[in-house]
């Protein structure tokens, strides 16, 4: 690092005290305005970084009250309202329930441009209870949803990174406009469609996504996912008496079955980068009762827009010749979607930078016994996607991932839909233990202990130090809407899977959150009463399988 001379911090506030005429001008000119000399750049980074390390108590708190609270898709009711009463008390005025969904938000702070969007997803797994800080199969309540992909972290490292970012702001005032909002329904991608629909992102300039991850890195260009479309089919037939008169009955579960069975010799015929799945949510209520309603949930996932709406439209012709087939009817609905994702060049190339100067956490002896019991008891594998050795946390920092062009598919994420309306980058941090097979109760293991603290507190330096980075250097914007411009979108265009009449899926896990939740409040997190969450839950840390003993039968994978 060179070193810096005094008179160049005394030239910037110059530059700086001029800024305070920023409200009569026009938005690109106040942007302009803000230019800072690079030392003192340099110097409000490190002040930042100070700040969140200042921040480390107030984010440990928040991490462990959401990973506490485990609430599933659409009902993330506490946490909404834990991390909105947070950005309340410090000036942000809050949207509740956008786009038709009770637990969304937008909460704004600043004024003028640019205009950066914030988000992070909320929900929970379901059945994925775990009592942090233990390395093998020991949930809080049994069968309860739980942080089984870590999504209680992302908020409370962007509130981190905020927070910090904000007293800068509003020293060096400096314009700006912060919007934090949440990925509801992130497991169903059931929201952000919905979002970038009703407008929500139209003047925004740019967005930073956060996501949990076992490395500090962000990525760019196509970033090797499916998108995919969420679609419940809803077959109704005739009850009947299955004995006394069964031929009276018109069954809907034969027509979920057959459905299901024409999908499956589908697959054959099928590109191998598809991935589809489905869950029978409806089956009928008991054998005696020919099933009058049935109802059949399918995943479709593929690597381009066209591909996924073949497979939407075979779907639908084998939910119909199922109807045919059974003498049923049949209606589909679309629960939730996702394009595949693009990020922007430009600014992974800013985070980059700001990663590099971070650099990953230091980790415990504690940390490593945790995480490298985790594994074993998970049995993971030697090394990971990138060929890179997989043995306790992340030592070496991820490097900037290129695009992926040629992926065999994968999982997806409902951040592409906003990624196809303004620059979009995800911040990926190391909150999360190496290998783990995701969605799982094991990746929450790590997500209320010092691992998650730590690399949520990582993230928040890279991610305010972007965010300032953004703020001074209108150049890193305009150069994201040209590369998002003239490269991302040139031969692409966003259609979206949600139409103009289709409705969030709200009532989805309703149920499941109303039979469990009575039981987890019991042990929402205290932290008036306990310095952190193991704490309060008596939990030793790292608490390991003694050596010699054997998994149970719930260890090694459900
Ligand atoms: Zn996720």
């Amino acid at each position: 690092m060179k070193r810096k001379l005094p008179h160049l911090f005394r030239r910037a506030g110059l530059v700086l005290a001029t800024t305070g005429l920023v409200g009569a001008l026009l938005p690109q000119q106040a942007a302009a305005q803000t230019a800072i000399s690079p030392a003192k750049l340099e110097a409000l980074k490190k002040e930042l970084a100070t700040e969140i390390d200042k921040q480390q108590k107030s984010t440990q708190e928040m991490v462990d009250m959401v990973f506490s609270f485990g609430e599933l898709g659409f009902q993330e009711t506490e946490t909404s309202r834990y991390l909105t009463d947070i950005l309340k008390k410090n000036g942000f005025t809050i949207e509740q329930g956008i786009a038709g969904m009770p637990t969304a938000w937008m909460a704004k702070w600043g004024s003028g441009k640019p205009v950066i969007a914030i988000g992070s997803d909320i929900d929970c797994i379901p059945k994925a209870s775990q009592k942090p800080g233990v390395a093998y199969h020991d949930p809080i309540v049994e069968g309860a949803p739980g942080h089984g992909e870590g999504h209680n972290s992302g908020e409370p490292l962007n509130i981190t990174a905020v927070l910090a970012l904000k007293k800068i702001m509003q020293r060096e005032k400096i314009p700006g406009t912060l919007v934090l909002w949440p990925g509801v329904a992130e497991e169903q991608l059931g929201s952000k469609a919905y979002f970038v629909r009703d407008g929500y992102f139209k003047n925004v300039d740019a967005c930073i996504f956060t996501h949990v991850g076992d490395n500090l890195g962000t990525s760019y260009g196509d970033n090797g996912g499916n998108g995919m479309v969420s679609v419940k089919f809803n077959f109704s037939g005739q009850a009947a008496h299955s004995a006394g008169a069964p031929w009276r009955g018109r069954s809907a579960l034969d027509a979920v079955e057959l459905m299901d069975i024409a999908w499956n010799f589908h697959r054959e015929h099928m590109e191998v980068t598809q991935r589809s799945h489905y869950v029978i949510p409806d089956g009928g209520d008991q054998p005696n009762v020919v099933p009058s309603k049935a109802s059949v949930w399918y995943y479709f996932r593929d690597r381009t827009y066209p591909k996924i709406m073949e497979m939407y439209q075979d779907a639908i012709k084998m939910a119909q010749g199922a109807t045919l087939m059974t003498k049923t009817e049949m209606t589909y609905e679309v629960l939730g979607s996702a394009w595949p994702g693009h990020m922007n060049k430009p600014m992974a190339e800013a985070m980059y930078e700001n990663i590099k100067m971070v650099g990953l956490p230091t980790w415990s002896p504690e940390d490593q016994v945790l995480a490298r019991a985790t594994q074993v008891e998970m049995k993971a594998p030697k090394t990971d996607r990138k060929g890179q050795p997989i043995d306790g946390l992340a030592m070496k920092l991820d490097s900037l991932s290129k695009p992926d062009n040629h992926s065999i598919g994968g999982g997806s994420d409902d951040i592409a839909d906003i990624s196809w309306n303004v620059p979009t980058i995800v911040l990926r941090y190391p909150s999360n233990i190496p290998g783990l097979p995701g969605h799982h109760w094991s990746n929450a293991i790590a997500m209320a202990t010092p691992i998650a603290h730590k690399g949520v507190t990582a993230g928040a330096k890279a991610e305010a130090m972007t965010l300032l980075d953004m703020l001074v250097k209108p150049e890193i914007i305009k150069n994201a809407w040209a590369y998002f411009n003239d490269v991302q979108t040139k031969d692409t265009k966003y259609t979206s899977f949600v139409s103009k009449t289709d409705k969030p899926a709200v009532e989805l896990n309703k149920k499941i959150m109303a039979d469990y939740r009575p039981e987890m409040k019991k042990y929402y997190y205290n932290p008036g009463k306990y310095k952190t969450y193991l704490e309060q839950l008596g939990i030793k840390y790292p608490t390991v399988r003694p050596a010699g003993t054997t998994q149970t039968q719930s260890g090694g994978g459900n």
